[in-house]
């Protein structure tokens, strides 16, 4: 087919993804002038992709194959905005050969491969066979036609055990099984067919021999329309859970330069073998000593960025100059390597919970700026929401470094800088695999995070004296921040009070763990904080997502969220969620077995919400106080009996007083 048909200059391009790739497609192409058109489900109408484009189409219902998936209403897209090519990301539709040649069809250059090219390379049989007679090294395995138990097994005899059984036509490592002994391949080929037919609606199988302590190397290509091909290094992406990758980086620590130059001659070999047209990556799989070719991912990867970083080179902008039909601008051995970058990739889901994934709205985004080598894309913002619907990735964050150290450090400081809340993240889980002793000498290989995993989703620490004292102090910063204080609060004229000193008492509690209390001495000189017997000088002076806390004479920066009576405090300990025990609640443990109702803080009675001699459950209201302009009720701690309640409507208590009276019932 004449190539110039396939490729040529376009000025409009429109995106057929969401999420961070949409967005990092969408930059690249607006700096190089173009118009840009997002397509988004009803479940995006407000997403991040859709308000950085320069149009936007409603594409259907959340469902992906209601949507990002349905290749007529992507043409019709196309068409209706007068886009002249389109850009496949990666995941959905990005390497179905049909929708390229459909996008073909309709006039439209496709920023990839031909569909050609995507099918020949599509199939892991197919692309093996195709390696194998290029010389790329494969791994000893089956990849023949015949799916019958006796060929199947009798291969997996010759190959020996440990082998590896893998759906033909799979990804995202579905369809794939260990298996260790004869016994187990039966079983194992059932399963692995049935989840690779309702998977890809193909349950071809293949078998290869399992590598021990297994690494993932994997070298970037890219192809011209005019018979250039290039490699861009190498990454490693051995930190991986269920075979998916967590953590990538570039260039591999494992290998030499020697094997560097192997690695990458073999990728391009095995791109050579189709004429590769566009950004590829040939994925393989080393012991440590030697590579062998597992697959290729006919496609711009989630993990493109760490070779970025290594290059110069924006990728996106290579694939588009290779789609407009230009020669690729540089030579093979014009290609540097320069320092060393790591990716992880923040997930809205929950380590702790088996990596459940987490939606909701994101009500607190607070990342690093990207300076000192870190590098953001993201696809989401504050406010925006997370749905159920798609892959439930944020972001990545990318350090660069001259060195592995420097860039996992960088990495490391970059991830324990982000505050997101709302939603659950990986992001606590991240840190720990970047500080794990482990990664930092590159000991490990695919199976390591499984192994570790109690100790990468250990819980949180408990909070210090740092972190109560910081909540006091959130709780002041809040309250001056939101007006809420008064001429007699401490916080007006934090520090100085003309007339003797005053207290005020706190109580926080992690989870359902016990309270842990903290007192407020103010008034006339400096302020402290007594926890037990300690006191401690403090002052606070606010900051940008927080404030500088100075707490006997050290000062620290503090990051923190108030959401009612929940705080989120980030110290140089970690990450803290403490919960403000609320005074007024019914929640108090202070309150259970007394009979006293008092008045936590100085404030006006605004209410009475119960008549003398009624009985109330616990936590019935019984008044209403307004404190600070906020109005709290006070609740019945225990079932009981109002025996009297000592204030009015309109009364100013102090606080202590006490305002009312509850018998326990006794039960
Ligand atoms: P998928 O396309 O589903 O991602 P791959 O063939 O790319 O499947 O394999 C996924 C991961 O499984 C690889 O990154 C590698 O870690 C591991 N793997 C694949 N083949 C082997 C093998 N023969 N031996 C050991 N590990 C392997």
């Amino acid at each position: 087919m004449d190539r110039s048909k396939l490729y040529r200059r376009f000025r409009t391009l429109l995106i057929a993804n969401r999420g961070e790739i949409a967005c990092r497609v969408i930059r690249t192409a607006r700096a190089m002038g173009l118009r840009t058109v997002a397509v988004y489900s009803e479940a995006d109408r407000d997403a991040m992709h859709v308000a950085l484009a320069d149009e936007a189409v409603l594409l259907g219902p959340a469902r992906a194959r209601d949507s990002y998936l349905n290749v007529e209403r992507l043409i019709e897209a196309a068409r209706k905005t007068g886009a002249e090519a389109v850009h496949p990301g990666y995941g959905f539709l990005s390497e179905n050969a049909e929708f390229a040649r459909a996008c073909f069809d309709a006039g439209l250059v496709f920023v990839g491969p031909t569909a050609g090219m995507m099918t020949a390379m599509g199939s892991k049989s197919g692309s093996k066979e195709l390696m194998e007679k290029a010389g790329v090294p494969l791994v000893p395995g089956y990849h023949g036609e015949a799916q019958d138990e006796a060929t199947l097994s009798k291969a997996a005899e010759r190959i020996g055990f440990p082998i590896l059984v893998k759906a033909s036509a799979g990804g995202g490592g579905r369809g794939m099984r260990i298996v260790r002994s004869a016994a187990e391949l039966e079983p194992a080929i059932i399963s692995a067919k049935r989840e690779a037919k309702a998977a890809f609606g193909d349950d071809r199988m293949l078998i290869e021999k399992y590598v021990d302590n297994p690494r993932h190397i994997e070298v970037q290509v890219i192809g011209d329309s005019h018979g250039n091909l290039l490699s861009l290094f190498e990454r490693e992406c051995t930190l991986q859970r269920r075979h998916q990758k967590v953590i990538e980086e570039a260039p591999s620590p494992t290998l030499n330069a020697a094997q560097r130059e192997t690695v990458c001659a073999a990728a391009r070999k095995a791109a050579g073998a189709v004429n590769y047209v566009g950004a590829g990556t040939i994925e393989f799989v080393s012991d440590g000593k030697d590579v062998f070719f597992i697959e290729m991912n006919t496609r711009l990867q989630v993990e493109h960025p760490v070779t970025e970083l290594i290059t110069g080179v924006d990728l996106v902008e290579w694939q588009l100059r290779v789609a407009f039909g230009e020669a690729l601008p540089l030579k093979q051995d014009e290609i540097r390597l320069n320092g060393h970058a790591v990716e992880a990739r923040v997930y809205a889901e929950n380590p702790t919970k088996n990596f459940m994934p987490s939606v909701g709205k994101i009500s607190t985004w607070r990342l690093p700026a990207e300076t000192g080598g870190l590098r953001i894309d993201a696809g989401y913002r504050e406010g925006d929401t997370v749905s159920p619907y798609y892959d439930a990735m944020l972001a990545k964050m990318i350090a660069w470094a001259p060195t592995r150290d420097v860039a996992i450090e960088r990495l490391n400081r970059g991830l324990e800088e982000t505050d997101v809340r709302g939603i659950v993240t990986n992001i606590p889980f991240l840190s720990a695999l970047m500080t794990h002793p482990k990664v930092r000498t590159n000991a490990i290989d695919t199976g390591f995070i499984e192994r570790e995993l109690a100790v990468l989703t250990s819980a949180a620490p408990a909070p210090g004296e740092l972190e109560l004292c910081a909540a006091v102090a959130a709780i002041a910063s809040e309250e001056q921040r939101a007006g809420r204080a008064q001429a007699n609060s401490p916080w007006q004229t934090f520090g100085w009070q003309p007339v003797g000193r005053r207290q005020r008492s706190f109580a926080f509690r992690v989870g359902h763990g016990p309270e842990q209390k903290i007192t407020l001495n103010y008034g006339s000189g400096c302020s402290t904080l007594l926890i037990g017997e300690r006191e401690l000088a403090f002052t606070i002076a606010p900051r940008e997502g927080g404030f500088d806390l100075t707490l006997d004479g050290v000062k620290s920066s503090v990051a923190a969220v108030i959401d009612g009576h929940e705080l989120y405090l980030r110290t140089r300990n970690g990450r803290f969620d403490l919960h403000w025990v609320d005074p007024f609640g019914g929640e108090s443990e202070e309150h259970v077995g007394e009979d006293k109702i008092a008045a936590p803080l100085p404030g006006t009675v605004v209410a009475v919400l119960a008549e003398e001699g009624a009985r109330l459950d616990k936590g019935a209201p019984i008044l209403t106080l307004e404190v600070m302009k906020m109005e709290q009720t006070l609740r019945a701690p225990y079932a009981g009996v109002l025996k009297s309640i000592k204030c009015k409507v309109g009364d100013i208590v102090q606080e202590g007083v006490e305002l009312a009276v509850v018998e326990a019932s006794g039960e």
